[in-house]
């Protein structure tokens, strides 16, 4: 017979180097709060739920309801190596979930919410979910909930409540955790206080004020008025003047050349904005009952507004003005992170903040809100790696001089002689782009192939990129603030020699200022720097190295082709497993031989 292991803890794998001991520090520290900084391909998900199963119900939550299915996969393993009998799921919303609304073809959140709101009452598949007599066997993926229920004719949504009374683990998006309305759904069954929290990827906590960001443009005004233009004269007369103003700011960030400004909300204040509310939920109404997507320009430009007054005055929330082409996108954007997320974390009995870019541990906890932790660092057996800082060279700057692009030239040259599967990962695009023609060349003279990531690339002809690399070998060229950076694995021989160009700050837009303005305000100057623009940059660096030295068998060489990466500030939030050598222009390219040479023997 199976069971739960009540108190016991078991690991299901034969244990690597490191995985015991954080197993332990976790089970220790459980109730207070945890940070963990463990390399991708250390085991966090099967050490933590070792950890915590047998004092479980878990909340584990990951930045996207995508990524949700991985814990569950891994409770699937678990069960099976230890013949215990945990269940758990992964938790999508309605979006996802709601069988009526695919039907119906709606597949925006905001119609799926009303459609539910309107039609429950009636809904087929809103049915007696006891009814159903459902006993979870094996712990269930967003997938395998959908299709059961759409067999059995039931609702998706309101079946994953009910499978909140068995669940040990629960998996959804940070969303549900950091917005107070969405969490109610899960606390209503299990308790926060009585659960243990895993926020996975912790990292991205940094955006989670984004779920308070909103944006309406400037197409969103001309389609409100034309709705209110047949309903009320008078509030069209003000919805007119709310398009007016936003045109005539486009005009003149245009004139100006901006291509971002902050704005005062208040200007686009209205005494009519809930009349306007009201017309756009009768129109949403209206349309819902002629069996059309509930949509109503007027009504979200009225509760963007609406809500954006409330939020006017609130440090770290500030409204911009985006213009594009003949479009104007205003923005409510809520930059805040720790005052937000600090109350969340009291909720629970503890929480377990996991990243493999989560150094220095003290700073992630201070932006994030933890008030105090245990926090450690844990390394996983990794292959053998050589890194070299190439004194002489810098993308420091606006934009590259001949010189320095010519210099980037060589090194690229010397790079690309290296025998190995490859990346360049630039600091940005600009930078690819500016030296691209060097690339190229390069690539021409080794008769290698190259393949390179553009800007706006859709993820299919991303992916097909990504496997004619991995299938032809070459030189793959890449940013650090792109999709391979961070999503991409490279096991073996598909990657194994990297050179970084520059360092991947933001680009010091109006936005990046606003950041870093907000960050020094609540932290202090030198702090909030820090926190808001260097720690951000060096971050994406680690996730670039990472890709190519996930495990035992791995080898790699770096080349950080930029010299200020050879400063205290830079260097001490490199990856724990790089022992840097710096070296000179001049020698560089004998200088990567060796290292390489190295490597092979
Ligand atoms: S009850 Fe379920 S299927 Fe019916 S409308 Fe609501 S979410 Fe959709």
């Amino acid at each position: 017979m199976k069971e739960k292991l009540a108190g016991k803890t078991s690991f299901p794998y034969k244990p690597r180097k490191g995985q015991i001991e954080a197993l332990k520090f976790i089970k220790k520290h459980a109730k207070e709060n945890v940070c963990i900084d463990a390399p991708t391909g250390f085991g966090k998900t099967a050490v933590i739920l070792s950890a915590l199963l047998p004092i479980a119900p878990i909340v584990w939550a990951v930045r996207t309801g995508n990524e949700a299915d991985r814990p569950i996969e891994e409770l699937k393993e678990i069960n099976k190596r230890l013949n215990t009998d945990y269940f758990g799921f992964s938790f999508r919303g309605k979006k996802d979930m709601c069988l009526l609304a695919r039907e119906k073809g709606l597949d925006d959140t905001e119609s799926v919410a009303y459609l539910c709101k309107r039609s429950r009452d009636n809904c087929p598949y809103y049915i007696p979910i006891e009814s159903l007599r459902f006993k979870p066997s094996e712990p269930m993926l967003y997938t395998e909930i959908l299709e059961l229920c759409r067999e059995n004719g039931i609702c998706p949504y309101y079946f994953q409540r009910e499978l909140l009374f068995h669940a040990d683990v629960v998996s959804l998006s940070y969303n549900y955790i950091v917005h107070p309305s969405l969490g109610w759904v899960i606390k209503s069954v299990i308790p926060f206080e009585d659960c243990f929290l895993v926020v996975d990827e912790a990292h991205n906590l940094r955006y989670a004020g984004s779920i308070f960001s909103d944006e309406i443009t400037l197409n969103t005004a001309r389609n409100a008025l034309k709705e209110v233009e047949k309903l009320d004269k008078e509030v069209a007369k003000e919805v007119e003047g709310i398009l007016l103003l936003m045109e005539e700011l486009r005009k003149d960030m245009e004139k100006k050349g901006e291509e971002e400004r902050k704005v005062d909300i208040q200007e686009f204040y209205s005494d009519y904005l809930n009349v306007m509310k009201k017309l756009g939920e009768e129109i949403r109404r209206r349309k819902f009952e002629d069996g059309k997507a509930p949509r109503s320009s007027l009504y979200r430009l009225a509760t963007f507004l609406i809500e954006s007054m409330n939020f006017d005055g609130i440090k770290g929330v500030v409204f911009i003005a985006k213009a594009e082409s003949d479009n104007l996108r205003l923005e409510r954007w809520d930059m805040r992170c720790g005052e937000i997320l600090k109350k969340r974390w009291r909720q629970f009995k503890g929480c377990i903040f996991c990243s493999g870019t989560l150094k220095p541990i003290k700073a992630f906890a201070e932006m994030v809100g933890i008030e105090s932790y245990a926090g450690r660092h844990f390394s996983t057996e990794l292959g053998r790696n050589e890194c070299l800082i190439v004194r002489g060279v810098s993308t420091r700057g606006e934009s590259l001089t001949e010189k320095q692009k010519k210099k980037y030239g060589i090194l690229i040259d010397e790079f690309m002689k290296i025998e190995a599967n490859s990346a360049i990962f630039s600091a940005s695009y600009r930078i690819q782009r500016e030296l691209m023609p060097y690339i190229a060349n390069a690539a021409k003279e080794t008769g290698k192939e190259i393949f390179v990531e553009k800007q706006g690339m859709s993820g299919d002809e991303g992916r097909k990129l990504l496997d004619e690399f991995k299938k032809k070998g070459g030189v793959l060229v890449a940013t650090m603030t792109g999709r391979f950076a961070e999503g991409a694995d490279f096991p073996g021989k598909e990657l194994e020699a990297m050179l970084l160009i520059g360092i991947p700050f933001d680009r010091m837009t109006l936005r990046t200022q606003l950041y870093i303005d907000y960050y020094m305000d609540v932290f202090g100057e030198e702090k909030g720097w820090y926190y808001a623009y260097v720690i951000p940059a060096m971050q994406r660096t680690c996730q670039a190295m990472g890709r190519a030295l996930r495990g035992k068998e791995d080898r790699a060489l770096f080349v950080l082709g930029d010299e200020r990466y050879r400063e205290r500030i830079y260097s001490r939030l490199l990856p724990e497993y790089v022992k840097p050598k710096s070296v000179d222009f001049e020698e560089v390219g004998e200088e990567m031989q060796k290292s390489w040479h190295l490597l092979r023997i």
